[in-house]
């Protein structure tokens, strides 16, 4: 037999805690402090990292002395880039390094004064309850959700009520995209009630109540200084959009499909002046690090379609784009760069790499990509499979998609979806890179399920409400098989069984005492009547949890423990009480 192993490319072993685990990692080794933190490995053809950071755009005049800078005398220091420059590790950047317990604060600092991550925390918001994160590609890969109410859906407190689902589901911003409704009032109430940045698209609101032809720089800068009173942590600018490109999308599919820029092209077009956005660059410049807002450059041209990807028009964006970072950063102003789109799945890599290149390792935001147009209503998988790519590949952050997107406005449950898809293609991205302690999880989960601890398998389900109920909805006990094969075929027990292998005889897993499965939770059921399978008086007798048909009611293991009675009378008990149960 041939002799075959797993090449360690990169990482020796991501999951170093471990015992028992396979090493080995196809990324490249973590490179903390360079343009190679965690990153895949180049496929032929992609452009090298630059060489630059953001220390190569101090402002002029700023000079270097060792490791930090030197600001003129006088100089007061204002946003997280700021202070890094100057060496200081601020409490945010703590804070930080406390949650990215891979990271030593000193190693934020020189990240952020690199310009490789932001820490999104205007100074307004860290008066409320915001908890400072991190976004970029030395950190875990964050996920964005979105939210807002329209002219035609939704109020502000069913936004805020979203905004705490999409906390309770795990993303680590949200932006607030309301075009309808009060949104002045609707944003302060997100503000003050939330744990995670906050982020907007400020022309939205500046263009209320008018046409897009009468927006003057002065209505912008006021716009964007009033949000930034309010405590909004970061803004997409759509910068980057020029009049030169509007000629490039002309022989597009579906043309600019993005809200803020399509917006801007008609204000071009209309004016025939350059887009007010970019010309008064350095004005918003001043506003946002007099609080600390981060810039989220917008890509307007993004490709709404398979067909529009990587185009010229997506690309000359880009390279503006890229310019505005260097300004930005020349200003003392923290930057992320917003991404497609649509994308097929083999021009993703592509696609990181190059901004990668062109903006120095700026943290790159997003949205999917979608690497299918064909499957509304399931748009948050179809993005999901590209955002997994786009984060291994080098995106710091993903837009989750919700199953409503090119659709209608999110519900709860669509916030709901969005966030898990988009969860699970970045922790797959973060183990992926071999991120120190990603997979612990993983293996955690591993061990519990060989044990058939169906009780910890639970706790460590993302979701575990609804992992205990699709596992209740066919055997309402927690016994050492499931209903997917039944006894006599799960190779789990049968593994367990088998003295030579590992497989759940982990102690801290192994059932150690006798142990009943709880009652259905009012969320468990909930989760069981949307699904339909079963029927109330189903529903309700597995939320009271009838045990006695298995002799566990009265806090006794279930008999039909293989483990637990020989096995020749559990499995009698087995055909004779869960057949009902519809155990195969
Ligand atoms: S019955 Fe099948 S699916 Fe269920 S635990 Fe055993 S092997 Fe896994």
């Amino acid at each position: 037999m041939t002799d075959l192993s797993l090449p360690l490319h990169g990482a020796a072993n991501p999951s170093t805690e471990r015992v028992g685990t396979t090493p080995g990692s196809f990324a490249n080794a973590a490179n903390i402090g360079g343009p190679l933190t965690f990153s895949s490995p180049d496929t032929p053809g992609m452009p090298a990292p630059s060489a630059k950071t953001a220390w190569d755009f101090l402002p002029s005049d700023w000079s270097r002395k060792g490791a930090f800078a030197v600001a003129p005398a006088g100089f007061v220091p204002v946003t997280q880039l700021e202070h890094a420059r100057l060496g200081t590790v601020t409490p945010e950047m703590r804070r930080v390094a406390a949650i990215e317990k891979h990271l030593t604060p000193e190693q934020v600092r020189d990240e952020v004064a690199a310009g490789r991550m932001v820490i999104p925390a205007n100074k307004v918001h860290l008066r409320y309850k915001l908890e400072p994160m991190a976004i970029g590609r030395a950190t875990r890969t964050k996920i964005n959700a979105n939210m807002g109410a329209s002219p035609i859906s939704s109020s502000t407190d069913e936004e805020v009520e979203k905004l705490r689902w999409a906390e309770r589901w795990g993303s680590d911003t949200v932006m607030d995209l309301s075009t309808g409704g009060d949104v002045d009032k609707c944003r302060e109430a997100i503000i003050q009630a939330s744990r995670v940045p906050i982020g907007t698209v400020p022309i939205y609101s500046m263009i209320i109540g008018r046409k897009i032809e009468e927006l003057t720089e002065e209505l912008i800068l006021a716009g964007l200084r009033k949000q930034a009173e309010q405590g909004v942590d970061y803004v997409t600018i759509h910068a980057g959009l020029l009049r030169a490109h509007l000629p490039l999308v002309q022989k597009r599919l579906i043309g600019i499909v993005s809200r803020g820029g399509s917006l801007l092209a008609k204000w071009m077009l209309e004016l025939g002046q350059e887009n007010p956005m970019y010309t008064a660059f350095d004005k918003i410049c001043d506003i946002m690090r007099e609080y600390d807002v981060t810039f989220s450059l917008g890509d307007g041209l993004r490709p709404g379609g398979l067909a529009d990807a990587t185009d010229r028009a997506q690309l000359a964006e880009l390279q503006t784009l890229a310019q505005l970072t260097e300004h930005a950063w020349r200003r003392g102003c923290q930057v992320m760069v917003e991404g497609p789109g649509h994308v097929p799945f083999d021009q993703i890599e592509y696609n990181m790499k190059l901004q990668r290149t062109l903006c120095h390792g700026a943290p790159f935001y997003v949205l999917g990509p979608l690497v299918t147009d064909v499957f509304p209503g399931y748009d948050h998988i179809t993005s999901c499979i590209g955002a997994t790519a786009a984060a291994y590949h080098g995106a710091a952050m993903l837009c989750y998609v919700t199953p409503k997107e090119h659709l209608g406005l999110p519900k709860k449950d669509d916030v709901k979806q969005g966030c898990i898809a988009y969860k699970i293609a970045a922790h797959a991205a973060d183990v992926a890179l071999g991120i120190p302690a990603t997979r612990d999880w993983d293996d955690s989960l591993t061990q519990a399920r060989a044990a058939l601890n169906w009780e910890r398998h639970f706790e460590l389900a993302f979701d575990t409400d609804t992992a205990r109920a699709l596992h209740d909805e066919d055997l309402d006990v927690d016994t050492d098989f499931c209903a997917m094969c039944g006894h006599d075929w799960c190779a789990v027990r049968i593994s367990k069984e088998i003295q030579e292998f590992a497989s759940g005889k982990a102690d801290a897993f192994a059932w150690d005492r006798v142990v009943k499965s709880p009652a259905l939770s009012a969320e468990q059921r909930e989760i069981l009547e949307q699904r339909g399978v079963l029927s109330p008086d189903e529903i309700h007798r597995l939320a009271s949890k009838t045990k006695a048909a298995v002799q566990s009611d009265a806090g006794a293991k279930a008999s039909c423990h293989s483990d637990f009675v020989p096995t020749e009378k559990a499995r009698q008990l087995q055909q004779e009480k869960l057949v009902a149960l519809r155990v195969p």
